[in-house]
């Protein structure tokens, strides 16, 4: 499965922990995120990431053109929903290309959580139907 990691400034530390709990399960796919949060967990973790431009420079626009071709199978994106973004345009249009390909989507580490579980259950195994 191809996996989309993104967090913003405030929610990176709670994703470092997240790919470091669950590094046995993400290292069985294929990892993508924006520069600084790929940057990071590769430091953290060792996992192979590919880095796509930093969010504010394009990273979100980067991983939605995955979506747009259907290439992602689930999008962990922690975003910190107190601060304002200078690419909020490019957050909304990512969350609602997800919403267009019935990508799983995680916009926190709630959720994060129950869908990393069902990754490893084989709960996503339909989106490799989709795709076809
Ligand atoms: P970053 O981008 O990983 O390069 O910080 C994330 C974002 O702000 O969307």
């Amino acid at each position: 499965m191809n996996i989309a990691l993104i967090a913003h400034d405030d929610k990176k530390d709670d994703m470092i922990r997240f790919t470091i709990a669950y590094g046995n399960i993400l290292k069985e796919h294929s990892l993508f995120a924006t520069g600084t949060t790929g940057k990071r967990i590769s430091e953290a973790t060792g996992l192979n990431v590919h880095r796509y431009q930093s969010g504010p420079l394009g990273g979100d626009q980067e991983i939605g053109a995955m979506i747009a071709k259907n290439n992602l199978d689930l999008v962990i994106f922690l975003r910190d929903p107190l601060t304002a973004q200078p690419h909020e345009p490019d957050v909304t249009a990512l969350m609602r290309l997800c919403d267009v390909y019935s990508v799983p989507l995680a916009s926190n580490m709630g959720t994060a959580e129950i869908l990393i579980k069902g990754l490893e259950r084989g709960d996503l195994s339909w989106r490799s139907a989709v795709k076809e």
